[in-house]
């Protein structure tokens, strides 16, 4: 994998103190050729206002030899599938990642979870559903897939879930789901990394060993949006 399109900065308030040129710089040293940054949206508690956002389009687009894109991990909010950044805002960015979080979305059936990831789909530029492997959000994954497949969303495979520090329960049983649905009904997936910080840039090592063990096909792994 040449890209990473699911990273964190100091301005997501949490996890780190690194900053965009840290992770660019790592990126570098571990031959990511494209590295997505994509800070928490400002309904997750200490992460960055709208204008930090705002202001992506003013980040220096190539450092250390890669090419940076700027994008932002939308909170979902409700099951109307509501993001907590503006249209205009995400107009200005290159991708969006959504997804559900505690501190943010209160699950509901599986139904409802999954409709709300559905509808959310809808906001500008959004190209990635975020880590849709949390035991606490069950979801229907032939529906999500399939709404994906349609809507140009790729599911991602999240490093972050299934390595042994991961903190969305058990992650594994619910991405094997994911990947079976996903090979069911030939819906390409991302890997993202997760990373808080420098540290886990680019890092695919889980996500590697579940795609082996259960053979998913190559050719449904994307690397660039
Ligand atoms: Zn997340
Ligand atoms: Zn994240």
């Amino acid at each position: 994998m040449y890209t990473d399109y699911h990273t964190h900065t100091i301005a997501s308030g949490h996890g780190t103190r690194d900053t965009i040129d840290r992770l660019a710089r790592a990126a570098a040293a571990k031959g990511i050729q494209i590295l997505g940054i994509s800070d928490h949206a400002p309904a997750m508690p200490g992460a960055a206002s709208i204008s930090y956002f705002r202001n992506l389009r003013y980040s220096a687009r190539e450092r250390y030899g890669v090419r940076l894109c700027f994008g932002a991990e939308l909170n979902v909010l409700d099951f109307s599938g509501k993001v907590d950044l503006p249209e205009d805002i995400l107009r200005t960015l290159d991708y969006a990642v959504i997804s559900l979080h505690p501190q943010c979305f209160r699950s509901g059936t599986a139904e409802q979870n999954t409709t709300a990831l559905i509808r959310a789909m809808a906001a500008p530029h959004v190209r990635i559903i975020g880590h849709p492997d949390d035991e606490k959000y069950p979801l229907d994954y032939d529906v999500l897939v399939m709404a994906a497949k349609k809507a140009g969303v790729l599911p991602e495979l999240n490093n972050s879930s299934l390595s042994p520090h991961g903190y969305r329960g058990d992650s594994r049983r619910y991405d094997i789901l994911l990947l079976e649905a996903c090979a069911r009904h030939n819906v390409p997936i991302i890997l993202g990394s997760d990373s808080h910080g420098a540290k886990h840039v680019g890092d695919f090592t889980w996500c590697r060993r579940l795609l082996e063990e259960t053979a998913f096909p190559a050719e449904l792994v994307r690397d660039i949006l």
